[in-house]
């Protein structure tokens, strides 16, 4: 780097889940285009790794740890966040667990509710409170990480699919609230992506690698780069007059 000169120079951008995967790859982006940014995760040891990749690539970072489940930590990590870098122009919201392999009436009620406390309703309370910092600012740009399993079915995965479903409407919903306020809210749903979460869901093995690959047209996992690029352009000005759209980034997975 440093490209002091990018599309997002001067900004400052928030990221959830960014200690791995599809969050870090995002956070590398934005750091790219020349925006600080505050990374937060749950996970402090490959948070603080991920800030340390932004500044060997002379880029601004600043680790902090944040569980999306605890409103206390959003709050204080997005004061953090404004307090070091003077305010919060982007945020990802990202962070978010799988389920395991289960048909809906075997979920149990405490397995429903830990999927839907961080996929869904962390992503309600990070916007509530990025919106309101945004409010003060004049404006903003949001991106929630949604899924294929945002929009549609997958046998064994009714928790994850209602969470993921449930970001869309949240994002269609927040979208219009905020429209008239400059403050745009997009998601992302990424097909199946070479992440932690994606090793893990797969398995571990070579057979678990071909069953997942096999749901992709295109023949092979995405790179979290390839998510992170979608992401980079709806936070950019470019896409200045795009808000309440899901984009579908996944091989073809979901068509037809
Ligand atoms: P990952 O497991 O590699 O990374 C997720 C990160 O979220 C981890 O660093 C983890 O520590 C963090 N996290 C978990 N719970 C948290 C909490 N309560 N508070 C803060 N951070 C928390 O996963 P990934 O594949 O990079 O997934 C990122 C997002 O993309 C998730 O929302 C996931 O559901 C979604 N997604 C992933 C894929 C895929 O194929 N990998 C596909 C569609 C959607």
């Amino acid at each position: 780097m440093t490209q002091r000169d990018g599309t997002l120079a001067g900004k400052v951008a928030f990221v959830t889940g960014a200690a791995n995967g599809i969050g870090r790859a995002t956070a590398l982006a934005f750091a790219r285009e020349g925006a600080s940014v505050a990374v937060t995760d749950v996970a402090d040891e490959g948070n603080r790794e991920t800030a340390r990749m932004i500044e060997a690539l002379g880029g601004r970072a600043l680790a902090l740890r944040c569980d999306v489940a605890r409103a206390a930590d959003i709050e204080a990590a997005l004061a953090a966040a404004a307090e070091a870098f003077g305010r919060v122009d982007i945020a990802f919201n990202n962070a978010g667990i799988e389920q395991p392999i289960r048909a809906t009436a075997e979920i149990g009620e405490e397995e429903w509710d830990r999927i839907h406390r961080i996929d869904l309703r962390g992503v309600f309370l990070c916007m509530k409170h990025e919106i309101a910092l945004m409010l003060r600012q004049g404006g903003g740009a949001i991106v929630n990480t949604s899924s294929g399993a945002g929009v549609k079915g997958f046998a064994g995965q009714a928790a994850y699919v209602a969470a993921k479903h449930g970001v869309i409407g949240l994002t269609k919903s927040a979208a219009l609230d905020y429209a008239a306020s400059g403050i745009r809210v997009n998601a992302v749903c990424p097909g199946i992506i070479d992440t932690p979460m994606m090793q893990r869901f797969a398995g571990g093995t070579e057979a678990g690698q071909q069953r997942v690959i096999a749901q992709e047209p295109v023949g092979r996992m995405g790179r979290p780069e390839e998510i992170a690029e979608a992401v980079l352009w709806l936070c950019s000005d470019a896409a200045g007059f795009v808000t309440g759209l899901a984009m579908v980034v996944d091989g073809g997975q979901t068509v037809g």
